[in-house]
């Protein structure tokens, strides 16, 4: 068996050929298949090397593994559409000398026109230039006029296959458009017309694709058929959609993957949830590791309706990787983010920095989400946000305050973490909410975090005395 993922490079990887990737991946995983990269970048004005670099970069963060690609090589390269030309011209010649394809010298007003017509009469739309014989074109070219090359769509077949998703699928050869463009003015081949030829020589087995590209399918078999090329077997996946089930844009969140990476989205999260879009484990769990999910993996679980993306669950889901990583390796991946939040941990002792980690990792859902927290720890005293403020503004918040300074007297860095809290609850009448949340406020300065027994002895007596003393001069009259 071979898959492949085929990226046109024109922009950063989008979430939804992210998802087509991993589960090209998955498939290749669980059948041992080979998954091949194939870069489509015909559209000169639209590619670009940039764009290849970032989308290649984004599948290994992402932990897709190709057997070839344009940089691997393999058996059935070149992997690039642009360096393929000369192949694809050979077949174009052989349409052209069978009559299966035509040079059209229409100008596109011309062809408009003939289209509307054909629609104002409902009948199919068929070229004017069709039918020249190979003679009056090769005349018509040296006579210097411009002209595409067609392919010449067969009267009144049907195109049907069986898709792996959405079962069986038919057309009639009138109702996909007319004759249509292979070679444009340019001398570029386009997308429907090499992307078989590719399959077919690439000896992919079976094309794994969006929904989107359903349409092109019968474009496709045709001129696998013209040619007398194999057709590969098809699954096309339901498109991802925001939660208002309109197609999943930049309205509904982000989209491109390295802004997810950015972000701090692990990998394995990403990987996971994209891999059970649109489909739930017979057990209803949600959290599988790549090696479990290529064993519950099948292609056939794919629901034939629309995946709504949920962004809130993605993240969630994320958290729990957070939460179950290796707390070594989920230190280093926290390293560039707690730079970039402006602290500066190099002096720390890495066990420390690692108890510090495991102690906010189960508040963190993505990478950056460790700033909110770190200053618990790092800073002297931790600015009140309006809802920290307004708690320590209530009166049974002045009396767990009133308690703390005075205990100042009393204690030491050799003593305050034991004493602290036990003290105060000795002392107050608080009881609950009202004792532990202004505890948690006047401690850290912020209504969430890590386990206050826990965090006390890793943040230092200096800094408690600052911030009880902080809370004293500012919220008790
Ligand atoms: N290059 C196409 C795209 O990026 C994919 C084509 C295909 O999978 O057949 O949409």
């Amino acid at each position: 068996m071979r898959v492949r993922f085929a990226p046109s490079p024109t922009g950063f990887l989008h979430i939804g050929n992210a998802r087509t990737a991993v589960i090209n991946h998955l498939v290749a995983q669980k059948e041992n298949a080979d998954l091949v990269i194939r870069i489509e970048d015909t559209d000169k004005e639209r590619s670009s090397i940039e764009s290849e670099q970032s989308i290649m970069e984004d599948l290994k963060w992402l932990g897709i593994k190709w057997t070839e690609s344009p940089k691997l090589g393999g058996n059935f390269g070149p992997y690039r559409q642009t360096e393929r030309f000369d192949i694809y011209k050979e077949y174009t010649e052989k349409l052209l000398q069978s009559g299966k394809a035509f040079k059209c010298f229409c100008t596109r007003e011309e062809v408009e026109e003939d289209k509307n017509l054909a629609q104002k009469e409902n009948r199919p739309f068929l070229d004017r230039c069709r039918d020249r014989s190979i003679e009056e074109q090769a005349k018509l070219e040296a006579e210097g006029k411009p002209f595409t090359i067609k392919f010449k769509v067969p009267v009144g077949e049907t195109i049907e296959f069986d898709d792996q998703i959405k079962g069986k699928v038919s057309f009639k050869s009138e109702h996909i458009g007319g004759d249509f463009i292979i070679v444009r003015s340019d001398g570029f081949p386009v997308y429907n017309y090499i992307v078989i030829i590719d399959d077919t020589l690439m000896e992919i087995s079976h094309v794994i694709r969006g929904e989107d590209h359903l349409s092109n399918t019968p474009k496709q078999i045709l001129i696998a058929r013209a040619l007398g090329l194999p057709e590969p077997v098809y699954a096309h996946m339901p498109l991802l959609v925001g939660e208002d089930k309109k197609k999943l844009s930049k309205r509904h969140g982000i989209t491109s993957v390295n802004i997810y990476r950015n972000e701090g989205y692990l990998p394995e999260a990403l990987m996971n949830y994209l891999g059970m879009l649109g489909w739930a484990s017979e057990s209803g769990e949600e959290i599988f590791p790549e090696d479990e999910l290529v064993k519950i993996f099948s292609v056939s679980n794919l629901g034939k309706s629309a995946a709504v993306f949920d962004f809130k669950k993605l993240r969630w889901m994320n958290g729990q990787y957070i939460k179950n990583m290796d707390i070594s390796k989920l230190t280093d991946l926290f390293l560039p983010y707690i730079k970039e939040s402006g602290f500066d941990v190099s002096a720390m002792e890495r066990e420390k920095l690692e108890t510090i980690i495991s102690l906010i990792k189960g508040n963190c859902e993505l990478l950056s989400d460790i700033g909110n927290f770190l200053g618990i720890f790092l800073n002297e005293v931790n600015e009140h946000d309006e809802k920290t403020a307004k708690l320590l503004e209530q009166d049974y918040s002045a009396d767990i305050i009133k308690i703390a300074a005075d205990m100042l007297a009393e204690l030491d860095e050799s003593n305050y973490a034991e004493k602290l809290i036990p003290g105060i609850k000795e002392k107050t009448e608080n009881k609950g909410k009202k004792l532990f949340h202004p505890i948690r406020a006047l401690i850290t300065g912020a209504m969430n975090g890590p386990d206050l027994e826990l965090a006390l002895p890793l943040i230092g007596f200096e800094k408690i005395k600052k911030r009880i003393e902080f809370c004293r001069d500012t919220y008790l009259k």
